[in-house]
């Protein structure tokens, strides 16, 4: 049931979302779709409380600890917010146990934390007149998220969005709804005040409703690039409300001939490609590799995809669980045809597992034989596969790492320090690693450029694109 105005919500629509588990494909509950009419009561509920001041004026010290309080309470109740996600999209209980839920909850401590060390600002002083620089909430947002890191996804967004003093109303992709209701009824607990975090369940057409309402003030989304492009039309269509988009991602991890680690870059590679079966947005997808290591280098990398087989994500000992869908499965797997096909080489995987009767699971993919202008080396697959190229020079390897639309993460390594700086500046993505991946913290932004998106979630970048900043003159 979504979740409006303090309680759970019938929606004016019949349609539903029928579910069964990627698990095992047994039957979940239905999800309610809520159509323009719902959308609209969940608009007017989170207006009304940011009107009335509940939250939005709330003394900063209050916000701060009902957000602690909030914070609590998710980690309070980490098993079920798991096991709700787990049934749901199919990651391992292990990961969201102890990852995805303490992280997102960690996450909004941070910004609960952050909201009285953020300070405003006075324009340079003149004799007669005093200008201050303030940050004011937005009023009605709404977070759209995706379904592959569904707590952190949207502790990214609430965690900003609620700290600055905005209602919000939080859309949950349809494959990862349930932990979403929960989280809503444990924000109530801990005292955020009814219509301030509401949560409408549905699909596209509940996204479109809200990023086209005249009374949301911003949208705030992370999914692909294709739906990020509709929201940036969208906000143009409507009242030109803000609008942030961390989107899609297909990551070159260079790896050059100055690189004598090669059994840890391996290990991280696989950890950062294969985990979640591969359905990462940063996901190390390409590996973009001098070819005098290449050799050495792939055999290493077959022993780490051993170690990343999925299992049954409901024991607590597996590492990877199951792809999100069946119908993903069968995308993954004409992509990697495709690419044999075009030429590539099949060195592991290549096809799908039924890991558990019934689950939507697939082997751990490597081809090696890429060309930079194959499809697979180009789509972002969100799937456990890897494509190879090798190279004859740093530029080459520069020059096909940045020849992608996205421009989310990159990595390169290198033991020589002067390469590390020169080509890590040269890498155009939002992130960039040098002998590693994924290394991340509440305090660094995250985001992309190109066609992986506009705007930044987490650290107090984030903070500021959840407000709207003013200038008031004083004359003296
Ligand atoms: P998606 O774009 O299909 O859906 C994302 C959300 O948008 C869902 O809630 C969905 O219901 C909603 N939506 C769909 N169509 C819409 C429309 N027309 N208007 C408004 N809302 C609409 O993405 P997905 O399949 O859920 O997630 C996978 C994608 O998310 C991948 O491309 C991945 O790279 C990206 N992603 C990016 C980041 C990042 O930080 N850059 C993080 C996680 C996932």
């Amino acid at each position: 049931m979504p979740f409006i105005n303090g309680r759970h919500y019938q929606p004016k629509s019949d349609r539903c979302i029928v579910k069964n588990s990627p698990i095992d494909n047994r039957v979940l509950p239905s999800i309610p779709i809520c159509n323009r009419s719902d959308v609209d009561i969940a608009v007017a509920a989170a207006r009304g409380s940011f009107n009335r001041g509940v939250w939005s004026q709330l003394p900063i010290n209050e916000r701060k600890s009902i957000l602690f309080k909030f914070a609590n309470l998710i980690e309070a109740h980490i098993a079920d917010l798991a096991i709700l996600d787990c049934l749901e999209m199919g990651k391992s209980i292990e990961n969201l146990v102890y990852d995805d839920v303490p992280v997102a909850a960690q996450s909004i401590r941070w910004f609960g934390e952050a909201i009285d060390k953020v300070y405003n600002n006075c324009s340079p002083l003149n004799e007669n007149s005093l200008g201050i620089i303030t940050h004011e909430p937005l009023g009605v947002v709404s977070a759209i998220v995706p379904w592959n890191y569904p707590m952190i996804m949207t502790a990214w967004k609430i965690g900003p969005a609620l700290a600055m003093g905005n209602s919000v109303i939080l859309k949950p992709a349809e494959q990862s709804s349930l932990s979403a209701i929960k989280l809503a009824e444990l924000a109530l607990e801990a005292g955020i005040p009814a219509g301030v975090l509401n949560v409408v369940t549905g699909d596209s057409e509940t996204g479109q409703a809200l990023a086209q309402h005249m009374d949301v003030d911003g949208v705030f989304f992370t999914g692909s690039t294709q739906v990020g492009k509709l929201i940036m039309q969208y906000a143009g269509q409507s009242n030109l409300k803000r609008i942030a988009l961390e989107c899609s991602g297909k990551s070159p991890f260079v790896v050059l001939d100055s690189c004598k680690q090669l059994p840890f870059a391996a290990q991280t590679l696989a950890r950062h490609l294969f985990f979640n079966q591969g359905q990462i947005c940063s996901a190390a997808s390409r590996l973009i590799i001098d070819e005098s290591l290449a050799a050495d280098f792939i055999p290493l990398l077959l022993e780490q995809a051993q170690i990343y087989q999925p299992s049954n994500p409901l024991d607590i000992n597996s590492r990877v669980g199951a792809s999100f869908c069946h119908k993903h499965l069968e995308t993954v797997d004409k992509l990697v045809k495709n690419a044999q096909a075009d030429g590539a080489k099949l060195i592991c995987g290549g096809h799908k597992l039924e890991t558990v009767k019934g689950g939507a699971y697939y082997a751990p993919t490597i081809l090696t034989n890429v060309t930079n202008d194959m499809e697979i080396a180009q789509a972002e697959i969100f799937g456990p596969v890897l494509s190879v190229i090798t190279v004859k020079s740093e530029a080459e390897a520069v020059e096909i790492a940045n020849e992608t639309p996205f421009g989310l993460a990159a990595g390169v390594w290198t033991d020589d320090f002067s390469t590390a700086h020169r080509v890590s500046r040269q890498l155009k993505a939002g992130s960039v690693h040098v002998n590693s991946w994924g290394e991340d913290d509440a305090t660094a932004p995250f985001g992309g450029i190109k066609q992986s998106g506009v705007g930044k979630d987490k650290s107090v970048w984030a903070l500021q694109q959840y407000a709207n900043m003013k200038n008031t003159w004083f004359k003296f």
